[in-house]
């Protein structure tokens, strides 16, 4: 699949409205669930472990999402596939007070993998360009008054890409997606929250008050979009209104960029190789 025409190209102007929130290609729900998910789950799986076994580089991958757009079922169906052992999911809820008494990059420093390791970052440092922005909470943040301006948006930007920058130069590669659900389809899952029992747990009043501000978080989206996709941490926008297609397509960008990063199992040197010739040896004779 072509992928390349949800990636937002570096530098031009965002209007979500130009990117679709339904797919209606010719894939079916059917073969994606019954073999096309299932065959990339397995190609991430043998990926996660070269990336694991090869211990330099690592990758971050970061969901944002208006409400019920389905951050959490992408992360139950694709990522699912990765091996815990390797991989730390962080939810990016709204700051502790220890985090509130820090610079807002700090939560997400202390979220980054380690090498060999995948991060899913569940919403990310880009809340504090989005809720932030759309509810104007900076003054709760602690920031000196000073430095509060009508500038400081697109000074996030600049941190924000400077951080990611800083990232890919030390060997960690980012990923984000975005997953792009019309309005009304977001009413109707949040009227399934409340309609079937067992997805009553699901329900926040707030996910429907928060509705009112739709247009001004579509906004505050498209300018960050337009200013923090770069070359190498492009931001994807995924046609959500159908979780099936939505989760294919996140499994086939993860792909891709895995066989960009393409980790290699690490060689051994010739002579830990014949070390391993002479343990087996001595396995062999044992009893
Ligand atoms: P679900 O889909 O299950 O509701 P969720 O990601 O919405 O998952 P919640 O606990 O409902 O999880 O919401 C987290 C809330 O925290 C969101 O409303 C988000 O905007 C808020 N939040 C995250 N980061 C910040 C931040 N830096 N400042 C203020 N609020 C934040
Ligand atoms: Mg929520």
């Amino acid at each position: 699949m072509n992928t390349d025409k949800y990636r937002v190209k570096v530098g031009k102007k965002v209007k979500l409205q130009d990117f679709p929130t339904s797919y209606n290609g010719s894939l079916t729900k059917e073969e994606v669930y019954e073999q096309l998910l299932p065959a990339n789950q397995e190609k991430l799986a043998q990926y996660q472990e070269a990336l694991y076994a090869e211990n330099r580089r690592g990758l971050i991958i970061i969901l944002q999402a208006m409400d019920a757009a389905g951050k959490d079922g992408t992360i139950e169906h694709v990522f699912s596939a990765l091996n815990p052992q390797g991989t730390v999911v962080t939810p990016f809820k709204e700051p502790s007070d220890e985090e509130l008494d820090h610079d807002y990059l700090w939560r997400a420093f202390r979220a980054l993998p380690r090498r060999g390791n995948i991060a899913v970052f569940n919403r990310s440092h880009y809340e504090d360009v989005l809720v932030t922005r759309v509810h104007n909470l900076l003054p709760k943040q602690q920031i000196p008054e000073f430095l509060v301006d009508d500038q400081i948006w697109n000074r996030r930007f600049r941190e924000i890409s400077n951080f990611e920058q800083y990232l890919t130069d030390n060997g960690f590669t980012i990923v984000k997606f975005f997953l792009h659900i019309s309005k009304e389809e977001q009413k109707q899952r949040l009227l399934a929250r409340i309609e079937e029992e067992e997805k009553n747990w699901k329900f926040s009043a707030s996910d429907v008050s928060e509705r009112r501000y739709w247009s001004e978080y579509q906004e505050a989206y498209e300018d960050l979009l337009a200013h923090t996709s770069t070359e190498s941490c492009p931001w994807y926008v995924i046609p959500a209104d159908r979780k099936w297609f939505s989760r294919y397509l996140v499994s086939e960008i993860m792909v891709d960029v895995f066989e960009k990063i393409d980790p290699q199992f690490p060689e051994l040197p010739p002579e830990e190789k014949a070390h391993l010739e002479r343990w087996k040896e001595v396995l062999e004779n044992d009893d």
